[in-house]
């Protein structure tokens, strides 16, 4: 079933212990559309400037994502961010970010999109994502992201967002700001009485917890040998379970359960080049090994009682 994901398209400039990139082809709408494309059909909205040649667009058209809805500015300049890595994976300094087409963006559906059954709202301002979602005539299963940067700078409207979604994907640091609770359990059982049926607590390299009112998942990360550049993990998870989501159909515990792996093996992949070198050039016989050595990693007989 076709999903939409609005989000961020973007030049990133990365620095990490082993490399540094410039003006790489990133953003969280690109690298969550990648993830799940392997699965569904991706919609993808989102901006650029003129400075986004026809090398990135062929970068972005991959076989299932539909890029009808991604705007060209004459004259605009592409969203940017930097970001510098230490040797810790999980810690990262947000050096720069530049708005640039994002200030004046106002996303629009194309015709017939309307009633797609699945929302991915990826990391973007929370007006943005207001707006989309206010724009839908179904009722779509609405999953979102966000960060630091908006919990910080738009709370009231955040607040709103969280109100209409029924996945949220968010980080260890971010669930603890946006909770004010230490406690990652507590701060998870907060967000969820803020209006999502299920959060999603990222954890970078100490893998993910998935929380509802009925169970609790937890995922370890994928065992990365030769981790890159963790930029877009993020989104490539909530890609991955969203992918595996929309493609199923049913919103049940099992399929929850399942598509947190799917979350994690994707994940997994875009750490292991910069920018999208490895996530589009994977294929679903990739990801189902991956998801497979994972559950063999942590099968586990019970103890009798
Ligand atoms: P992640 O590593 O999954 O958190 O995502 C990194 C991606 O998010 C990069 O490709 C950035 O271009 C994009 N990004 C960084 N800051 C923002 C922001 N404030 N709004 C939207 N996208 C952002």
């Amino acid at each position: 079933m076709s999903l939409v994901i609005v989000g961020s398209v973007a030049f990133d400039s990365i620095e990490t212990p082993r490399r540094r990139v410039e003006r790489v082809l990133g953003g969280s709408a690109v690298y969550a559309s990648m993830a799940a494309c392997y699965q569904t059909p991706v919609r993808l909205i989102g901006v650029a400037g003129e400075d986004f040649t026809s090398e990135y667009i062929d970068l972005i058209k991959m076989e299932n994502i539909d890029i009808t809805g991604l705007e060209i500015v004459e004259e605009g300049k592409t969203f940017f961010w930097s970001g510098r890595y230490g040797d810790n994976p999980n810690e990262r300094e947000t050096v720069v970010t530049e708005l640039n087409v994002f200030e004046n963006f106002r996303p629009a559906l194309p015709g017939g999109w309307e009633k797609s059954e699945w929302l991915f709202l990826a990391n973007i301002d929370p007006e943005l994502q207001l707006d989309l979602l206010n724009q839908f005539k179904g009722e779509p299963f609405v999953g979102c992201d966000t960060m630091n940067f908006w919990i910080e700078g738009k709370p009231g409207v955040l607040s709103k967002v969280l109100q209409r979604v029924n996945l949220l994907f968010i980080n260890d640091s971010e669930a603890r700001e946006l909770s004010r609770e230490t406690d990652l359990i507590r701060a998870a059982r907060t967000i969820l009485k803020m209006g999502p049926d299920i959060v999603v607590v990222k954890k970078g390299e100490h893998g993910a917890f998935m929380m509802t009112e009925d169970f609790l998942f937890i995922s370890p990360a994928y065992p990365v040998e030769n981790l890159l550049d963790p930029t877009g993990a993020g989104d490539s998870f909530a890609g991955g379970v969203f992918g595996f989501l929309a493609s199923n159909g049913d919103i049940n515990e099992k399929n929850l359960r399942r598509s947190m792996i799917y979350g994690t093996v994707l994940a997994s992949f875009t750490c292991e080049d910069f920018s999208v070198g490895s996530i589009r050039n994977i294929n679903l016989d990739m990801i189902k090994e991956r998801f497979n050595r994972i559950v063999d990693y942590v099968k586990i007989d019970k103890e009798e009682t």
